[in-house]
């Protein structure tokens, strides 16, 4: 049962593309990262929200 509901929410979640994973993922602007991932690209790209 629980293994069924998984694989639901892995095909409907959206996949960070940098690490692979299906947390908090940010699918605004096509981003597709996690919030960890976006948080050093943000950084790099000079974005200093979270600084
Ligand atoms: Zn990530």
């Amino acid at each position: 049962m629980k293994k069924n509901e998984n694989k639901k929410e892995e095909h409907r979640r959206p996949k960070c593309r940098r690490c692979g994973r299906y947390g908090a993922v940010i699918t605004k602007y096509n981003l597709y990262y996690c919030r960890h991932c976006f948080r050093e690209i943000a950084e790099k790209m000079g974005f200093k929200k979270y600084s």
